[in-house]
């Protein structure tokens, strides 16, 4: 089976921690979109991994890891992190795939990243500033680099100082060198070389062979740059589209799809969010759950789970099965609030409206249900559960009409319910996790 694991909301929602748990079950985890700007946090042993640009994956020594032509990649970042890794004991080298068709991050991408924010002002996306978004822009601009670019010395110096040149006119005062610049990507692709190859075709032939594929994706459905808040988007698709265009592989080799969700709801940087809570209740949630970027540091908006976004995730991307995570963030709330519609005027929407001018005007619906007192932290068993979160799963299995086939209660990989006669259980078999 390969099975295709995706941030249902606005990322963050705990992909990391879902890949790892499930990534024994399978023999690649390819990711197809997104750049170093992603964060998975993984704790292992107690001890925190960042993974930033490898594939969560990387953690299991049986499992190779492949990057895709839909990701973007900053050389420097990918060797920091690959020597990070190496610090804490993992080798990568021999299981690290890289597809030949990625683009290329280039330092100066990092320059126009924070140009074109500084340019919008007060309507800025809030990106990470890591040269993402600019390097996309190059990719349809059909002025990037590609990997495969960098073994190709004469047309790699001509990409690159013509790009230098146009960058420089945009750029008043810049006199930026292209030389060093083109001495550095020639190093860069020795050091990449012995990892690339056509992920398309190694994928294909994995699959044929009965080898099962996990897709990563990162970020989360609604910063999709088509499905997503636009403009307050990653400029890549996370959702499931992604995976065929940023791999090469076809929708039939998608076997099922897994939307990790998180019992409530976060995003970073700006746009609308119709659910955010502000004040004590919105700390509450950030505090417990420890929202704050694990990239960035930036304090996580937080609010309540909604189910509009729930089900437009559900629909984009064929969501057979739900891994909620997080659920003991909310242990010891008096009750717990679910958005299941907005107000617009005198009607009330159900469905995700593309112009953000409606989405900021729209009040969110709230049911409430019972809070629990006693911890759901650390329970493995569903039947273990309190008796009101329980409930609160099957409010948001019914009213999001998705069932929740795995339940994450804490951080580390034992924090974990995998529900019987679901999904995960047939697709992985309970007990052997
Ligand atoms: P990702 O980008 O979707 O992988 O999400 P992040 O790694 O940015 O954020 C998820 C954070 O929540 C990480 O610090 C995880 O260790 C943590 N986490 C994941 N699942 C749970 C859970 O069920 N409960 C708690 N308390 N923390 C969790």
């Amino acid at each position: 089976m390969n099975i295709a694991v995706l941030g249902a909301q606005w990322g963050d929602e705990g992909k990391g921690k879902v890949v790892d748990l499930l990534t024994p079950q399978f023999a690649v985890v390819a990711r197809y979109q997104g750049g170093h700007n992603a964060g998975h946090t993984v704790f292992v042993d107690r001890t925190k991994i960042i993974l930033r640009l490898l594939p969560s994956g990387i953690l299991h020594s049986h499992v190779s890891c492949a990057i895709g032509n839909g990701v973007v990649i900053d050389p420097q970042a990918l060797f920091t992190e690959i020597d990070e890794l190496g610090r804490f004991g993992y080798d990568v080298s021999n299981r690290l795939l890289i597809s030949e068709r990625a683009h290329i991050i280039l330092p100066y991408h990092r320059e126009l990243d924070l140009l074109s924010e500084a340019r919008r002002g007060e309507r800025k996306i809030g990106t990470t500033s890591r040269g993402i978004g600019p390097a996309y822009e190059d990719k349809i601009g059909r002025r990037g680099i590609r990997v495969c670019d960098l073994f190709d010395r004469a047309g790699l110096e001509q990409e690159i100082r013509e790009n230098v040149q146009a960058r420089n006119r945009l750029i008043k005062e810049s006199t930026l060198d292209w030389r060093p610049l083109f001495d550095q990507m020639l190093a860069y692709g020795e050091r990449m070389k012995p990892w690339v190859t056509d992920i398309s075709v190694f994928l294909a032939k994995t699959s044929a062979a009965g080898r099962p594929i996990l897709f990563e994706g990162a970020q989360g459905t609604l910063l999709d740059i088509d499905h997503g808040t636009y403009p307050f988007v990653t400029s890549s698709n996370s959702t499931i589209g992604g995976v065929c265009t940023g791999l090469g592989v076809s929708p039939k080799m998608i076997n099922g799809v897994l939307g990790v969700v998180k019992a409530y709801a976060t995003r970073v940087g700006e746009g609308p969010m119709p659910t955010e809570l502000l004040g004590a209740s919105g700390d509450r949630l950030r505090d417990s759950g420890k929202e704050f970027g694990s990239v960035t540091g930036r304090p996580r908006r937080c609010g309540w789970y909604d189910v509009v976004v729930a089900r437009y995730a559900a629909r984009i991307n064929g969501l057979d099965s739900v891994a909620l995570t997080k659920l003991d963030v909310l242990d010891g709330l008096d009750e717990v609030k679910v958005c299941t519609g907005y107000r617009f005027g005198s009607d009330v929407i159900s469905e995700w409206p593309a112009d953000l001018n409606v989405l900021a005007k729209c009040e969110p619906v709230y049911e409430t249900l019972p809070g629990w007192s006693r911890p759901s932290s650390g329970v493995t068993r569903y039947e273990d559960l309190p008796r009101e979160a329980q409930q609160y799963v099957a409010f948001l299995e019914s009213v999001t009409a998705v069932p929740v086939s795995i339940v994450s209660t804490g951080s580390g990989r034992n924090d974990t319910i995998i529900r019987e006669k679901s999904a995960a259980s047939e697709w992985f078999g309970v007990g052997t996790m």
